[in-house]
């Protein structure tokens, strides 16, 4: 079904603006340019929420999330960097796998069922995509997700 991808960026970030208000963190939204294409809006959505609501929920008050939509030729790239605990490389290889949940986030009294980035993961490769992301322990983490157009 055809889609624009930069509206469902903007609306996902809208909705999760207000989460980001109450722990007092600034959450910038940069959209180069309308993205059209082909794909499952409604499971895009919920990428870009997982995504967002992890940048949120391991950041401490006072920090930043980032995003970053930019369109090229035959894609598009996605990026949400945050300036939050961050990932040891340790956990780094695991964040993707089902039921896994770092060691800070398992002593977290709050839900979380570590199915989010699985899903996540999922959701990019059949759109024919692909998700990475680079961590800095106590610095920031940085989700990059590609989707051919
Ligand atoms: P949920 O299923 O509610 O999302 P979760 O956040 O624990 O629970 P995932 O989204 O799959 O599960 O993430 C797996 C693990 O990766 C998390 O437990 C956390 O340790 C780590 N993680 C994911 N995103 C970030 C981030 N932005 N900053 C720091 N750690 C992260």
């Amino acid at each position: 079904k055809p889609v624009q991808f930069d509206r469902i960026v903007q609306e996902s970030v809208n909705k999760m603006q207000m989460l980001a208000e109450v722990k007092d963190i600034i959450l910038h939204c940069g959209i180069d340019s309308p993205v059209p294409m082909v794909a499952d809006e409604e499971r895009l959505h919920q990428l870009l929420v997982t995504v967002l609501d992890n940048a949120i929920k391991y950041t401490p008050e006072g920090g930043v999330v980032r995003v970053v939509c930019r369109k090229y030729t035959h894609s598009v790239h996605l990026e949400v960097e945050d300036t939050g605990i961050g990932i040891s490389p340790d956990n780094l290889p695991h964040v993707f796998d089902r039921f896994y949940r770092g060691d800070k986030a398992r002593t977290r009294q709050e839900g979380g069922t570590g199915l989010g980035l699985a899903i996540a993961k999922w959701i990019v490769e059949r759109h024919g995509g692909k998700i990475r992301l680079e961590s800095k322990l106590s610095t920031g983490t940085r989700v990059y997700i590609t989707l051919p157009l």
